[in-house]
């Protein structure tokens, strides 16, 4: 009916408000880090994606500061004017670093998934997707002509039985660390599927780049295998290089593919020449990253093993991502909110994001013990209550 969008906004936004579920946009006046200026206050940090502590890190800054003869923007879509040498660079020094045939980067991982389902599959074809992959996957898939079907999380008995008894071309798709819950896919059996059933496999390694595998190589070498030619390995730069951006790595085929065809590739901007470089520098800063990666994994055994003593609700992650449920989003909101006047920003996570409400706390290696264990005692005092 004509004028009624007026109207449905105003109730599904009241919806949102009666349910505490509205979401607020935190407005940060400091640098990315550990200690963090949100809304004028100084916070603890617990649920930024900067893994690795990149984000601010001096030399990402400095090359980028000392280079006065590229511009910020790169002017057009790489098709047309916009693909600039760092832009190459980075793609062929990721493909190398993967031991993929090539890479193809993408302004952002939410279009790289968009545009990997898009373009390989179409209609006939089925996406078989878990039950808990990324947003940005889901829509992907939604976007994409093929048939959509999902299994339970990490149910690998039911993914076989569905592509046995399927003659479709088959693309399954999943999350290797999983952003809500933090744990992890078995990408060694799902490669073992996908080349059983000659179907294709994508993995988006948002949250295992630069921090799981060799060097931070990622989940397939978390696992101990190479991606084979119908893999596709999709990873950021938002989480653990400290930058943005995301790529595809795979075959020469694909990646052709993707640039003929993935209209998310495409139709936008290319990313910035100089973000491209200081991903460059973010993977120099990932490979040489080993002892990055073990303070991490030390501060994540301390926040599971205080949280454990506690007995609060902790999910099977051994990943930086670390949930604890909750009773309710009501329970979500007070808990975040007290967690914030003890000088901790831990967000609450409420549905339809997830369908359980729970605080998403996430860490880096940039976590000092002593920030730690004053997390710990904040929830320590939340449960006396
Ligand atoms: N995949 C996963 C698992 C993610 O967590 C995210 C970001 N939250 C994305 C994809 C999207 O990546 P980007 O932020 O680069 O769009």
């Amino acid at each position: 009916m004509k004028g009624s969008i007026k109207q449905r906004f105003q109730s599904r936004l009241a919806e949102r408000q009666s349910q505490a579920l509205y979401r607020q946009r935190p407005l940060v006046s400091s640098p990315q880090a550990v200690t963090m200026t949100i809304n004028g206050q100084a916070y603890i940090n617990f649920c930024s994606n900067d893994y690795l502590g990149l984000a601010g890190h001096p030399k990402i800054k400095d090359v980028v500061c000392k280079d006065k003869a590229a511009g910020w923007g790169s002017g057009a879509a790489h098709l047309v004017t916009g693909h600039h040498h760092y832009h190459q660079q980075l793609e062929q020094a990721l493909a190398s670093w993967l031991g993929t045939e090539r890479a193809l980067l993408f302004s952002t991982g939410y279009m790289a998934n968009l545009a990997v389902q898009q373009t390989l599959m179409q209609s006939g074809d089925v996406i078989i997707a878990d039950k808990l992959n990324h947003a940005s996957l889901i829509d992907g898939a939604l976007a994409s002509s093929a048939d959509f079907k999902r299994y339970p999380h990490l149910d690998y008995a039911a993914l076989s039985r569905r592509l046995a008894s399927t003659e479709q071309q088959a693309l399954i798709v999943t999350d290797s660390v999983f952003s809500m819950d933090g744990d992890l896919a078995d990408i060694a059996h799902l490669t073992q599927l996908a080349d059983q059933h000659q179907a294709w496999l994508l993995v988006d390694d948002a949250h295992a780049m630069g921090v799981l595998g060799e060097q931070g190589r990622g989940s397939f070498s978390h696992f101990g295998v190479m991606p084979a030619a119908d893999h596709i390995l999709m990873g950021t730069f938002g989480k653990a290089f400290g930058t943005s951006g995301a790529f595809v790595a795979g075959s020469d085929l694909l990646i052709e593919s993707l640039i003929q065809f993935a209209r998310p590739f495409i139709y936008t901007t290319a990313m910035s020449p100089l973000n491209a470089l200081a991903t460059l520098t973010a993977l120099e800063l990932v490979q040489e990253g080993d002892q990055l990666r073990a303070r991490l994994k030390a501060n994540i055994t301390q926040l599971r093993q205080g949280l454990a003593d506690l007995g609060m609700p902790l999910l099977p992650s051994a990943s930086a991502i670390q949930p604890v449920l909750c009773r309710d989003a009501a329970q979500a909101v007070s808990w975040s909110e007290q967690l914030k006047t003890a000088g901790f920003w831990v967000a609450a996570i409420r549905p339809p994001t997830v369908a359980q409400a729970r605080l998403r706390i996430t860490l880096s290696a940039s976590h000092q013990p002593e920030q730690i264990a004053g997390l710990i005692e904040a929830f320590a005092q939340l449960t006396k209550q």
